[in-house]
């Protein structure tokens, strides 16, 4: 198991094992966030906070809500908010040590335009 929290330490995540790869998105979303994805499935995930530290934004087709600490507003995941398909969540790996996440594939995705992958 790893775990990041945000920068003042409000928001803890824990993912089971480290990443693949990561995404890189180009979307209106998370090219300003600077977020890097990796994908779980939501029960793998675990978040510990206190009561009041995660904001969350909700745009466009509200499929996902965006979570962040409300104190120190470090991005630190998405999850699924679509009927049907909740389940899946997307962990911002920027919050993890790099030396524990180690060397891994970033994949750019376009979710501007095509949602394709671009390698
Ligand atoms: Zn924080």
């Amino acid at each position: 198991m790893l775990t990041a929290t945000c920068h003042c330490g409000a928001v803890r995540v824990e993912i089971p094992r480290r990443p693949r790869s990561v995404t890189n998105c180009n979307c209106s979303i998370c090219r300003r966030y600077g977020t890097l994805w990796a994908y779980y499935k939501a029960a793998q995930v675990r978040v510990v906070a206190e009561p009041g530290s995660i904001g969350g934004y909700v745009w466009g087709d509200k499929t996902l809500r965006f979570a962040r600490c409300n104190h120190c507003g470090c991005v630190t995941h998405w999850e699924s908010i679509q009927p049907g398909a909740v389940g899946r969540m997307g962990v911002n790996v920027r919050n993890f040590d790099p030396a524990a996440i180690g060397p891994v594939r970033i994949r750019r995705l376009d979710g501007a335009s095509t949602w394709r992958y671009l390698d």
